[in-house]
């Protein structure tokens, strides 16, 4: 049993990141880029207001705007009265297909012939976080699954199908888990309102409130909210790490797990430090180790 290869490795996935980083001219290692939590307290008021992680009615879009940039203009042409957000999709995607097929002549054939993605992407169904488009990667590069608040119930048959195929059959060498700033399923759980099909949906993120209640009140709302994105990424780690065949992936061919918080305000990940202890590694395979 090589229990240090369940050590968690320098990130590849973090040197992708930064090599889309460095097509776009950012250094995420440089410290004038903006962190998470500056990133909070920075927002302009009526923008916080309506971001706020407690709220749950979750904002379309809470990161901040130029008037003049190109995003802008596209979405104010999105709005005129006779654009319709679906219609204008649909067009896209022929011009998309097109210059995606003139820039990467192989790319879609190669497609067509199946999948190799290195990466497993557990992140968060928020229409702000499309991790193919924010990790700077193209179709066929990341097998995800997406649900509301990252949440990994560990007996949930869609999260543990798209686990097991990802690490068995497409045998990829990363698993990310990534939360994400301004979560309305965590701004959720840190309220008390009741929310129907969301309430049991929400609960191992409120066991999570639970079992931290003395840290997260100890913090400012928008920091506890922070604080609460990051444990349930934690939290989904350990489930993820507790799935026999990842645990086998891990011993056998050097699988990495990652955990990831995206930013939603400036569009930067950060990496977690998730290294466990000999201690935890030995507990959890005596625990969750599985043999044919
Ligand atoms: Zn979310």
């Amino acid at each position: 049993m090589n229990v240090a290869r369940l050590a968690v490795r320098p990130s590849a996935v973090a040197r992708t990141v930064e090599a889309a980083y460095s097509r776009a001219g950012l250094q995420p290692s440089d410290s004038s880029l903006p962190s998470v939590s500056s990133h909070v307290h920075r927002l302009p008021a009526h923008l916080s207001s309506r971001c706020s992680p407690f709220s749950t009615s979750a904002p379309a879009f809470c990161a901040k705007t130029d008037p003049s940039s190109p995003a802008s203009a596209n979405a104010d042409q999105s709005n005129t009265p006779n654009s319709d957000r679906y219609s204008s999709a649909l067009r896209q995607n022929k011009e998309w297909a097109a210059q995606t097929a003139r820039e990467h002549p192989d790319l879609f054939p190669t497609l067509a012939t199946g999948q190799q993605p290195q990466i497993l992407w557990l992140g968060c169904s928020d229409s702000r976080c499309p991790e193919t488009t924010l990790l700077g990667l193209k179709p066929g590069d990341v097998f995800v699954h997406r649900n509301i608040a990252n949440i990994m119930h560990p007996g949930d048959l869609s999260s543990g199908a798209v686990i097991e195929y990802a690490v068995q059959h497409l045998r990829v060498n990363h698993v990310v888990v990534c939360g994400h700033t301004f979560c309305g399923g965590v701004a959720a759980a840190m309220g008390n309102k009741q929310l129907g099909i969301l309430d049991p949906w929400l609960l191992p993120l409120r066991l999570v409130r639970e079992r931290n209640l003395a840290l997260l009140q100890s913090l400012s709302e928008e920091e506890a909210a922070l604080k609460l994105v990051e444990l349930n990424v934690r939290e989904g780690l350990d489930v993820v790490k507790q799935k026999g065949a990842v645990l086998n992936a891990i011993q056998e061919r050097g699988l990495q797990v990652h955990g990831l918080i995206y930013d939603v305000a400036s569009g930067v990940l950060r990496e977690l430090d998730t290294q466990d202890s000999e201690e935890t590694i030995k507990s959890r395979l005596t625990a969750f180790a599985v043999r044919d």
